[in-house]
C-alpha cells in the first residue's frame, strides 16, 4: 500500500531491535535513549505544569513563548547568536518532526539533498516524502571527516539543500571549525541552504561543537535544529525546536501546522526551565557520558572489536573485521540470541551500503553496570 516514493522505508531498524532486545532478554545497546532519567526537578516542573494547568489546552502554535526566550537565550548563552524568540524560533514535536517539516518546506520534487553518511534514518525518509533526491557524501573511519572535495563534486544545479549533522550520529564524529568553515564557504558559493542537526550539541568528549550558523555568512541560509531529548535525557518528551531567519522559519511553521499544529504543552514549561539550568549541569551530563564512552570503548577493544573513538553523541562505531566477521546486519541479527546484545548494524545508515558493511553501533548511554555486563557477555561469546 505505501506509496512508491516511500517503498523501501518499512520499520525502523531502533524499533526492530528495541523488539529483538526485550523477546530475547537482550542488554539493548540498540537504540540511543538513556536508561537513567533526566534531572527530577526538570521532571517535576512537567508535572507541576500539568497540574496547575499549564499547557494543557493547545499551546501557541510557534511554542509558548517562555520557550521560545529560553532557546534564544540558550543560543546567546553557548554561541553568542542573536536570535528573535518572536519571529526566529519554532518549537516541534521533537528534532524528527523539525526535520521532516524543513525538508518538506524546503525541498521542491526534482531538487537534491546532499547529506554526510552514514546518516540518521530519517533524513532519507523526509527527503522521499519531499519527492526529492539525496545525495550522499562519504565519512570514512577511521576519523569519518568530511571531505570538501567530495562535498564540492556532489554539487550541482539541482541541489537545494546540505543536510548537516555534527555532532554526528553514528559515528560520533564532531566537525571541526575549519571543516564546517570549507562546508559553509560550498553553501555560499552555490547559495545553498544548510540544514544543521544540532541534537548532540552538548555531547561533545574531544573538540568543541561549532552551530554551522555562526560562522560568516551562514545565518541567513542555516536552519538550526535541536532538541531536549538528549541534553535533558528525555526522550520520550518530544520537544525540539528550529532557529532560523523569520522566513526560513514561516515556511517550517506552514509545514508544522499540518503536521502536529502544536507541540505537548506542559513538557515545553519544563524544557524552557531545562535551557536555564546552570553550566554545572551542561558540563555534569557530557563528563558522565565521556566516562562511559571510554567503559564501553575500552570494553569493546578488549573484546576484539576494531573501535573508532567517537568525539560526542550516544555511539561508537565498531568494525567487525577484526572478529572475523564482515556482514554487520547479519552479525546483529545473531548477535541477540548467541551473546545476549543487541547493536545496529551502520549498513543501514548509508545509501554506499557497501562503505558500512562492517561497522556495527553500539549506544553508550546506560548505567556503568549495563555497559560492563554487556561487554561481559560479548567476552563470554567469544570465549
Ligand atoms: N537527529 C539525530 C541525529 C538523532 O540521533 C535523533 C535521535 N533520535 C534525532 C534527530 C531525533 O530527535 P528527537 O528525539 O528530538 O526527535
Ligand atoms: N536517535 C536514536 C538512535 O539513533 C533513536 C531514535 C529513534 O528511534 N528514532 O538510535
Amino acid at each position: 500500500m505505501l506509496n512508491r516514493r516511500l517503498a523501501g522505508l518499512g520499520t525502523t531498524i531502533f524499533a526492530e531491535m528495541s523488539a529483538l532486545a526485550l523477546t530475547t532478554g537482550s542488554v539493548n545497546l540498540g537504540q540511543g535513549f538513556p536508561d537513567t532519567d533526566g534531572p527530577p526537578e526538570i521532571a517535576a516542573a512537567a508535572a507541576a505544569a500539568i497540574m496547575a494547568g499549564r499547557g494543557n489546552q493547545y499551546p501557541p502554535g510557534p511554542g509558548i513563548p517562555e520557550l521560545r526566550q529560553a532557546v534564544a537565550a540558550h543560543q546567546k548563552r553557548f554561541y553568542g547568536l542573536d536570535v528573535d524568540p518572536g519571529t526566529e524560533v519554532l518549537v516541534t514535536a521533537g528534532a524528527t518532526e523539525a526535520i521532516a517539516a524543513t525538508l518538506i518546506a524546503l525541498l521542491e520534487p526534482g531538487d537534491e539533498a546532499i547529506a554526510f553518511e552514514p546518516y540518521y534514518d530519517s533524513y532519507a525518509a523526509c527527503v522521499a516524502m519531499a519527492g526529492a533526491t539525496r545525495v550522499p557524501v562519504t565519512l570514512r573511519p577511521p576519523g569519518f571527516r568530511p571531505d570538501i572535495s567530495a562535498l564540492r563534486a556532489a554539487i550541482t544545479p539541482r541541489t537545494r539543500v546540505i543536510l548537516l549533522n555534527t555532532p554526528h550520529n553514528p559515528t560520533g564524529a564532531v566537525f571541526s571549525r575549519a571543516e564546517l568553515t570549507g562546508i559553509a564557504a560550498l553553501a555560499c558559493e552555490h547559495d545553498l541552504l544548510v540544514v544543521s542537526d544540532e541534537v548532540y550539541e552538548h555531547l561533545v568528549f574531544d573538540g568543541e561543537h561549532v552551530p554551522i550558523a555562526s560562522l560568516p555568512g551562514m545565518r541567513e541560509r542555516t536552519v538550526t535544529i535541536s532538541s531536549a531529548a538528549k541534553t535533558f535525557s528525555f526522550t520520550g518528551w518530544k520537544v525540539g525546536w528550529v532557529t532560523a531567519t523569520p522566513e526560513l522559519v514561516s515556511a517550517v511553521r506552514t509545514v508544522k501546522q499540518f503536521l502536529t499544529y502544536v507541540t505537548g504543552g506542559p513538557f515545553q514549561y519544563a524544557v524552557a526551565e531545562a535551557l536555564a539550568l546552570p553550566d554545572a549541569y551542561y558540563a555534569g551530563i557530557s563528563r558522565d557520558l565521556r566516562a562511559k564512552r571510554d567503559v564501553l570503548c575500552a570494553g569493546l577493544a578488549a573484546v576484539g572489536f576494531g573501535v573508532y573513538q567517537p568525539a560526542g553523541t550516544y555511539f561508537v562505531t565498531t568494525d567487525i573485521r577484526p572478529l572475523g566477521e564482515t556482514d554487520g546486519m547479519d552479525f546483529c541479527r545473531r548477535l541477540p540470541d548467541r551473546a545476549g546484545v543487541v547493536a545496529i548494524p551502520s549498513s543501514v545508515f548509508y545509501d554506499t551500503v557497501a562503505a558500512g558493511r562492517s561497522q556495527v553501533r553500539f549506544a553508550f548511554c546506560k548505567k556503568e553496570e549495563v555497559l560492563r555486563e554487556a561487554v561481559e557477555r560479548l567476552t563470554r561469546y567469544r570465549a
